[in-house]
């Protein structure tokens, strides 16, 4: 699948660890992937062993197991999600979302008291932005407020979507500050007063992530538990430019799954007497499938190194989500049709990518949002304010 092998751009050391979450993925992940899915459960009994693997906080000194690249990083999320997209979106939120909050965010203290534990999988974390009113325009629209009575805060208001809420030791809630109108990030620790996490149930897309519905009634957070980085949403920004790049490889790593599975169907289902990757539009399919693939590896692992070179800016990520995503979601219905009426059934491979892909070409922006910052880069004119 690697046509181009960018996998030659990783360090050997980096190439052993993406050849040994390879293995676990096949070993411990994709047995159960299918039967998780159809239950619309989280694979949380797996979190200590996603922590010895590394995959927890890989991009920070004091989690990381051996220093590495943002390439690496995002390689290991499309191995991920090759094998199953809803375990890649619950590190994504865990490591990604909630850990990089603390990162960008958090003070030292903040770092040394979180970072270690979530690390080590002790702690799941969540990311808590969207709300029932605003998905798309949470930076303007944001509802939840904060309110400061010396050193302590009132949180109140609604979130919606908010994976892996349902069970996280801590959530990262994002909200406005009622004396400055800023928003800023609190560290709501679990369990707490006031604070309810409804799991959203008959989810047709990644249902094996736990996504809930929360309520803030008068939630106290000291002032200790406030991310202390955070001034503005412009802060909130940087952590969803790093995630959203890793999103477009969660995308590939969609397509990389609906792709082998697709390719294995076509080379023994037999039709007219021939397998059906004899024929000429079948494998037309197969050859826009991973002309999909690598033009998105292309695009991404140039976004990635642009994080290392610390010149990634909102556009560059947005452009290869909204690429990554739009590209997916052609490569996810060309494997789902090789596979004829077994490409809609759970059991053949093909039908969870394919739904799984409708989530991510939505979440951490929408095709259409990202298509715009990039318009906004192009043209100086913000088309969504
Ligand atoms: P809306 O913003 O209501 O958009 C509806 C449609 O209108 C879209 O097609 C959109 O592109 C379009 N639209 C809106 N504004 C414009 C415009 N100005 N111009 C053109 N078109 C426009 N959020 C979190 O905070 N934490 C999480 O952990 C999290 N996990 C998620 C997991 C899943 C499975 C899903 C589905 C969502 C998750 N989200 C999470 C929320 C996600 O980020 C939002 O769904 C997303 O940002 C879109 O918001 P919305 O669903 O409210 O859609």
């Amino acid at each position: 699948v690697d046509f181009y092998s960018f996998q030659n751009l990783l360090t050997p050391e980096e190439q052993a660890s993406v050849s040994r979450v390879r293995a676990f993925l096949e070993e411990r992940v994709r047995p159960n992937a299918d039967e998780l899915w159809d239950k619309a459960q989280s694979p949380r009994h797996l979190i200590p062993e996603f922590a010895a693997l590394g995959l927890f906080g890989a991009g920070w000194p004091e989690t990381r197991q051996f220093e590495n690249s943002a390439v690496y990083r995002a390689w290991i999320a499309l191995e991920i999600s090759r094998v199953d997209p809803s375990t890649a979106t619950f590190v994504g939120v865990h490591s990604g979302l909630a850990m990089n909050a603390v990162g960008v965010g958090g003070s030292e203290e903040q770092r040394a008291e979180w970072m270690g534990p979530m690390g080590r999988g002790e702690l799941v974390g969540a990311f808590g932005l969207t709300e029932p009113e605003h998905g798309s325009d949470t930076a303007r629209g944001l509802q939840t407020t904060a309110t400061r009575d010396g050193d302590q805060w009132t949180l109140n208001g609604a979130k919606r979507w908010i994976g892996n809420a349902t069970f996280a030791d801590m959530v990262v809630i994002w909200a406005r500050d009622t004396a400055d109108d800023q928003v800023k990030g609190f560290i709501v620790r679990q369990p707490a007063e006031g604070f309810t996490a409804t799991k959203i149930e008959r989810k047709q897309s990644l249902r094996g992530v736990e996504n809930a519905d929360i309520v803030l009634e008068n939630v106290i957070v000291p002032e200790s538990d406030r991310l202390q980085n955070i001034d503005s949403f412009r802060d909130v920004a940087i952590v969803l430019r790093m995630t959203r790049a890793e999103v477009a490889w969660q995308a590939i790593g969609v397509m990389v799954g609906a792709y082998e599975a697709a390719l294995a169907y076509a080379k023994q289902r037999v039709q007219f007497g021939k397998p059906i990757a004899s024929f000429q539009l079948v494998q037309q399919k197969l050859a826009n499938a991973l002309s999909n693939i690598t033009a998105s590896i292309a695009l991404c692992v140039r976004v990635s190194e642009m994080q290392d070179e610390g010149i990634q800016k909102d556009h560059h990520s947005a452009m290869a989500k909204a690429f990554a995503t739009a590209r997916m979601r052609e490569t996810v219905a060309l494997c789902r049709e090789i596979m004829g009426g077994n490409g809609i059934q759970l059991d053949h491979g093909v039908a969870r990518y394919f739904a799984d892909a409708e989530a991510v070409f939505t979440f951490e922006g929408t095709f259409d949002m990202n298509s715009l910052i990039v318009g906004r880069a192009i043209t100086g004119i913000a088309a969504f304010h």
